[in-house]
């Protein structure tokens, strides 16, 4: 299949789709043309091929970093480690950030980056160099800093590969005090933030919880409300996919049915437990041959499978027209960035099924980035000051209590109640409040404003908005 198309000539570009979601969004909003054209084109794009010597041999990669807008900076994108990238791709990416990072108010412009490789392919040493050498490439042409452009892990790369760009920055930077910001999602030893890696997987989980709590939203497909009970199914088994099944089952009740990954599903209605899947993975390699579940030989099949919740969690345009109709969800979760094509979400629509887009719903990423970005540049745990300040007040409150009613509480009970909040606890504490003012920001455009018809549209219509004010307040220089 090539990229731009499928067999019926649908266009699979996503670069033009994010223009398309844009542009629907735009004639919504009564904003000068200018300006409107000022925000939906990519700002910047650094294209690279460099060399990395394996042994005797020489391999050419390569790779880009794309600056979408800097209304806000810096800039803050993941990069990507992928065989099918496109410069275009990368591009439309980065303008999802922008928009993403303006519908959670988190204060950074939209950036990406991708270098074109299949990381199955290489081998850890190998992965380090090339990593090394694409971050030095960005150092050179001022593409990577703690105040010009963020990097974070995304599809095909983890904290792995983010300790090793820090690491090189730090080498290029001697001494500078504030380099470990130059990127996140690092592992926690690393400068990272505990809950960072669970972040995208988290935010989906509080987004969905909001989601199966507005009555009305519900009413519209037909779904009572609570997550309890509820059937699904989940596309891609990485680090998104992974965490955010893993807290639907164990913390919301849910029933994950089918998990699908790049060479197989896996299907069980009475539901699968997704820390035995991923135990199993480890042990074997695959998430096939799982007792107790059937395996679906078509790795796009898991897609038709028949549940409440479709969770897409791995690639781009994986929803179009050629299976359309055949997805039977009621809400289509999209965890992946840009898994459903402009006119496969058309039909689904109009069959009355509820999409909650991408630019909202993987968010927590983005969000938990930018509280390790505010730890790395304030060089504090969060926390770290007033746990314990915290919990004295708790006790003494608690000794007051006591003495008044006459009654002692119970060891155990005292232990809850004094608890002083630890990193991760804020962390969650402030992804979910983002999460949710953000899905009632939403819905509150949704159900509002004239034209707009769905989600997606109210949550460019508030990104856009809010990226006008932005560059109005900002003006042009010179
Ligand atoms: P990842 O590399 O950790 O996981 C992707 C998984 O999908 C892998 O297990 C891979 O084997 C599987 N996969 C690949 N091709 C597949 C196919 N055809 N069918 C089914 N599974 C397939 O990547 P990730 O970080 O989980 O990212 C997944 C998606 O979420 C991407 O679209 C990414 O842009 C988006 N996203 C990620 C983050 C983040 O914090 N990591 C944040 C926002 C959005």
């Amino acid at each position: 299949m090539q990229k731009s198309t499928n067999k019926s000539h649908e266009d699979l570009d996503l670069n033009r789709a994010v223009e398309r979601q844009f542009a629907k969004a735009a004639a919504t909003l009564d904003l000068p043309q200018g300006l409107l054209e000022q925000i939906k084109v990519c700002n910047s794009i650094y294209m690279v091929q460099f060399p990395v010597r394996f042994g005797e041999k020489y391999e050419m990669f390569q790779g880009w970093r794309a600056e979408h807008s800097q209304h806000k900076k810096p800039v803050k994108g993941g990069i990507r480690y992928s065989e099918d990238v496109t410069q275009e791709d990368v591009m439309a990416l980065a303008a999802l950030m922008s928009y993403k990072c303006a519908i959670v108010d988190v204060p950074f412009g939209g950036s990406k980056g991708a270098v074109k490789l299949n990381p199955r392919k290489h081998s850890e040493e190998q992965l380090e160099k090339i990593t090394r050498r694409y971050t030095a490439e960005l150092i050179r042409k001022g593409f990577i800093g703690p105040g010009i452009n963020v990097p974070a892990p995304d599809y095909g790369t983890s904290e792995r590969e983010m300790a090793w760009i820090a690491d090189t920055f730090d080498a290029f930077h001697p001494g500078q005090i504030d380099n470990m910001a130059c990127v996140t999602g690092k592992p926690v030893t690393q400068g990272g933030i505990r809950g960072r890696k669970e972040a995208t997987g988290r935010g989906i989980q509080f987004a969905l919880r909001e989601v199966f709590k507005d009555k009305k939203g519900l009413q519209r497909v037909k779904l009572n409300a609570g997550l309890e009970g509820k059937t699904v199914v989940v596309q891609g088994f990485g680090n998104v996919g992974y965490y955010a099944s893993l807290f639907l089952e164990e913390e919301e009740g849910c029933k994950i049915i089918g998990i699908g990954e790049w060479d197989r599903g896996i299907l069980n209605p009475a539901g699968l437990h997704v820390r035995d899947v991923a135990e199993h993975r480890r042990r074997t390699g695959s998430i096939t041959n799982l007792p107790d579940a059937k395996t679906i030989k078509d790795p796009k099949g898991i897609l038709e499978i028949e549940c409440d919740i479709l969770l897409p969690a791995a690639l781009e345009n994986q929803i179009t027209l050629e299976n359309v109709n055949r997805i039977r969800t009621k809400i289509l979760a999209e965890a992946a960035n840009g898994p459903t094509s402009t006119q496969a979400e058309e039909i689904l629509l109009a069959k009355g099924v509820m999409i909650i887009p991408d630019v909202y719903l993987n968010a927590g990423g983005v969000t938990v980035s930018y509280f390790e970005w505010l730890k790395n540049l304030s060089h504090v745990r969060f926390g770290r000051m007033e746990k314990r300040f915290q919990e004295m007040g708790a006790d003494r409150t608690l000794n007051v209590v006591e003495d008044l009613v006459g009654k002692k509480i119970s060891n155990q009970v005292r232990a809850k109640l004094v608890r002083g909040a630890e990193e991760v606890d804020l962390v969650n504490s402030g992804l979910e409040e983002t999460m949710i003012g953000a899905y009632r920001e939403m819905e509150e455009t949704f159900l509002r404003r004239k034209k707009v018809n769905d989600l997606r549209t109210a949550a460019f219509v508030n990104a856009i908005e809010k990226i006008a004010r932005a560059y109005l307040e900002l003006g042009v220089f010179p």
